[in-house]
Order: structure tokens, then sequence, then C-alpha cells
């Protein structure tokens, strides 16, 4: 049955909200009470709008609203599935790769994600990043003349004031070898309000390409508003690409999976990563098997624009980088010749250079 309500003015935070909002069970609220003294907790009107509570494996419920399975964790889940920590040479930044780093300016989300990869990182309580702490993290990106990329992450870049967004982005464009400013977002589609004009224009900086990474992972939740927030963003001379997380019983099979990338091919962003997810504490039962995930993009090519396919990657556990873990198209047959296979599953011999 699905519950008549007004739409939420304000973020949920507490499970009383939750509690109030008919989106956890009473029976549930002694387990949930443990989870949300571990992980943070919130979710926008915005995104609370989207769920129906007459089904129980709303697949926007179950990204945002907690379970009492995040207190299974198995032993090969990690406080820092990514290695974030062996790669930061001083606070707020992540130097894994010779060209680019990432700059965590804040631990804040707008909404918190129960499969979040940084969920003992982010939250309210975090440590933000202090003035010395920026100071000295923009000290080590203009001591790097190899860094050609920031990627601004978090926590949620964009949970940030405009003003001091701005200021962060002047900053990193005083900054000659760096050439690109990647933004890493889920706001404009969890809190499309917070994407003003004045925000659009805080993200750009003279002689600098910023790009907007914006994380979604049901076509659900490309709104009318969240599909605004994009264009303004897009309008503004800013390209935008996705990210999404490959999700148990959220986005795990073909047709969802397309309907995601179809929507977002259509508000001019192009699907860029589709994450396996990490090994974070307490998420194994919104994980899939790689081989179902390489499956899925079996299932997309071919089937679904070129535009629409997303590289599916897997961030090696310990911090060693992302790696594509797609599935492969080329074998070799009995008498060792290359074969190609379409994308009906049909094998085709490619020749050997003459
Ligand atoms: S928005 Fe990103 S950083 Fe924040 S909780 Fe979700 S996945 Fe984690």
């Amino acid at each position: 049955m699905t519950v008549a309500r007004n739409i939420a003015s304000k973020t949920f935070r507490r499970l009383s909200d939750l509690d109030q909002a008919a989106l956890i069970r009473a029976e549930k609220r002694a387990a949930l009470e443990q989870v949300a003294a571990r992980y943070a907790i919130a979710i926008t009107p915005a995104m609370e709008a989207l769920i129906d509570r007459g089904d129980p494996n709303d697949p926007i419920a179950r990204q945002f609203v907690p379970d009492a399975a995040e207190l299974d964790v198995t032993p090969q889940e990690r406080a820092d599935p990514i290695g974030d920590h062996a790669h930061s040479p001083v606070a707020g930044i992540v130097h894994r790769y010779p060209d680019r780093v990432l700059l965590k300016l804040t631990h804040v989300c707008a909404v918190y994600c129960r499969f979040c990869f940084r969920r003992e990182m982010v939250g309210p309580d975090a440590e933000p990043l202090t003035a010395a702490q920026l100071d000295a993290a923009l000290g080590y990106i203009a001591a790097h003349p190899d860094i050609w990329e920031v990627v601004l992450t978090g926590g949620d870049p964009l949970v940030l004031s405009p003003r001091r967004l701005r200021e962060a982005m002047t900053r990193l464009g005083a900054i000659g070898y760096v050439k690109v400013i990647r933004v890493h977002s889920r706001v404009p589609i969890a809190d499309p309000a917070r994407i003003t004009d004045e925000m659009v224009a805080a993200l750009k900086v003279e002689g600098k390409a910023t790009y907007v990474v914006a994380h979604a992972n049901h076509a659900r939740e490309m709104t009318a508003a969240a599909r605004a927030a994009c264009a303004r963003i897009v309008d503004a001379g800013i390209p935008m690409l996705s990210q999404s997380v490959l999700l148990a019983g959220v986005n795990d099979d073909p047709q969802t999976l397309a309907a995601l990338m179809r929507a977002l091919v259509e508000c001019r962003i192009k699907p860029y990563y589709l994450h396996h997810g990490d090994l974070a504490p307490g998420t194994a039962h919104l994980r899939t098997s790689l081989e179902h995930g390489q499956a899925l993009m079996r299932q997309l090519r071919g089937r679904v624009s070129g535009l629409c396919q997303p590289t599916y990657v897997l961030d090696i556990p310990g911090g060693h980088g992302k790696s594509p873990v797609g599935p492969c198209y080329l074998s070799r047959d009995d008498e060792g010749r290359t074969q190609i296979e379409d994308f009906n599953g049909g094998r085709h011999c490619y020749p050997p250079p003459s």
C-alpha cells in the first residue's frame, strides 16, 4: 500500500524522521539504531519523493534508507576499501595516479548512500578540512607540476556554498599546469535546487576545463528538476559525465541499466563509469558478482547506443587503482586464430597482419 503524504520540505537525517515518514518498520528500529550510530543518514526531499512505500524492494529506498544488513560485515570488507589513506601525502589529497589528484574539500554529502565506499570517512561529524590544511593541500598541488587534473570529491563538493566553491576553484585556477578540474557530485540529481546560476558560475575558471561527473544509479532519479539542473550546467558550457554503481536490487538487470544510461544521454551526460561495488563494510547485500556485471555489459553492448556504454570498472582493493573489468570480445580458436565475438554472441575470425 502506498502511504499518502506531502513531499518533505527538509532532508531526513534521523531515524525518527524516517519513522514518521513510514520509511522504516518499527520492528527494525533497534537494529537500525546500531546502523545509525555508525553511518550517517541523509535523504533529500527530491529522493524521498521518489520512494514507493508499497514496494519493499524500491530501488531508491535501497540506496538511501538504512538497512539492518549493514551490520553484517564480511571478512573481505575494509574501512578504506580503495586505499585512499595509503596515497594521501597531506590531508585532503589522494595522489594515486601520476597526472591527477583527488582534493577532498569536505566530508559532507547531500545524501548518504548505503553502499558508499567512503562511508567510514564521510558524514556530518567528520572533521572538515581546516584553512591551514586547505593551504597545505593546494601547496602540494602547486609543488607537483605533473598534476594535470584535479578531481574535487569528498564528500560532495557541491554542498559547499558557491562562495567557498568559487574560492577553491579560483585558487586551483592560479596553478598553471592544472588544466582540468573534475567535480564529482550527487547534488545535481539528489538535490537539484542547489544548482543555481551562482553555483554554475562558481564552477567556471578562466583557462581551465571543468567537467561535472554526476552520480546516478536509477533512471527514476532523473526527475524533471534533476534534468533542469543538469541542463543549467551543460548550457553553461560545462560537459557532464556520469558515474553509477552496480547495485544488487537497484540496477542489476539489463532493462534498468539501459533505461538509466539512456536517461543520462538524453540529458547530454555521457556515461563514464559503471563501478563494481567496493568492499565497504556492511555492503555485501548490495554487491553483485563480477561475472554478473560482465553479463550485464554484454547485454548493453549493441542493444543500446554506443553513447550509452559506460566503462565497467573495479577499484582494486588496497589502493591499486581502477581497472576495466568488462567482458573481452577477443579469443583464440583451437588453431590459434583470433576470434571476435559480435553482440549476438556470434564468433568471427579476424585475419593476422599481412
Ligand atoms: S554521495 Fe558519494 S561520497 Fe557521498 S555518500 Fe554517496 S557515494 Fe559516498
